[in-house]
Formats: structure tokens, sequence, C-alpha cells
């Protein structure tokens, strides 16, 4: 099922989301639809308040869509769902990198934003194991950017604060529409 991508201004957006102590159907599902919103949108990635649910669960897929090409991203690989349930960062590396991120729910905007290049994460599977994994790359990018979301952080928060200066009124007009979207 295709979900609601919450966007920008949404208060949902800032909230720190609530751990899940249970692995139910209903979370598959949800996880599920998840999955079948962000590949709708060609996004690498998909944290459960960004379709309005304030869970600690995260979807990634850094292997079907790839790299942009001509401002869109195009299909690099076979499907390959990742499903991160209560993720948290347990080790970063002292070494930064700088990438350009976007999100589905701030769209048309893209950022430079600093993030240890990489991580460790401990988190939950669909089938209830503990797992803990290191990850780099665009997948170690990728669920920093996720369990920011967790946490009410989105990528401007983090970016420095003169390229924030020079999208400030992009974000404005977003956050405009959003909360007219909301009272209407
Ligand atoms: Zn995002």
């Amino acid at each position: 099922m295709l979900l609601e991508i919450h966007k920008y201004g949404d208060p949902v957006l800032k909230q720190i989301a609530a751990p899940i102590d249970e692995i139910t159907p209903e979370l598959a599902d949800l996880a599920a639809s998840m999955g079948q919103t962000m590949y709708a949108a060609n996004g690498v990635g998909l944290a459960a308040p960004q379709v309005g649910v304030s869970r600690r669960l995260v979807v990634v897929d850094v292997d079907y869509v790839g790299e942009k090409e001509n401002g869109r991203r195009k299909k690099a690989g076979e499907k390959n769902l990742r499903v991160y349930i209560n993720p948290e960062i347990t080790w970063e590396s002292a070494e930064d990198c700088a990438m350009d991120e976007g999100c589905l729910s701030i769209p048309g905007i893209e950022g430079e934003v600093y993030r240890p290049a990489r991580v460790r994460v401990r988190y939950m599977d669909l089938q209830g194991n503990a797992r803990e994994e290191e990850m780099d790359d665009l997948l170690g990018r990728c669920i920093q950017h996720e369990i920011d979301h967790l946490n009410g952080v989105l990528f401007p928060d983090r970016m420095s604060f003169l390229r924030r200066t020079r999208i400030a009124g992009q974000l404005n007009k977003l956050k405009h529409e959003t909360v007219s979207h909301l009272v209407s």
C-alpha cells in the first residue's frame, strides 16, 4: 500500500519516535508499505515518521536505486529492502566525509552534509534478531540520515550555517505549503 509522505513543516518530523518492543504483523505490513512508498518515490531510505508514524522503524535500499542521472535516480540492481527496527549508532569513525543529501520529505532541495564516513549500527531485524553491523559508503550515509529522522533531526539541521542560509527561502516556502495542506 502506498503511504502519504509527510513534508517539511509537519510536526511529526520533529518528534522523537517511540521504540518498538514487539514485532507484530501490523509492523511487518508497515515496513512493506514503507518499502513500496520509497520505491515509488525513487528514494533510497524512508523512516516511519515520514509516513506519519512516530515509531523507530527505517527501511533502506541502496542497491536497487543508484546514482542520479539527469536529476533522477536510476535503477541500479535488484531490490534488496533492508528493515531496521530501533536502530542506534554504537560507534562512528573519527573521519568525516561530505555528501549531497536530499530527502523525500524535503522535495526539490539538496545540500552538502558532513557525517562520519563509517558507523556501527545496532538494530533488530523483522524476525526479532538483535544485529550489529558496520556500514559505510551510501548505506552508512543513508542509515545516519534515517536515524536522524527518528530523533526529529532533518538534513538541513546538519548543514553549515552558510549553506543552510542559501536554502532558507526554499525551506520556508515548503513549510508554508505543508502547513496550509495540514489545515485545509
Ligand atoms: Zn529524509
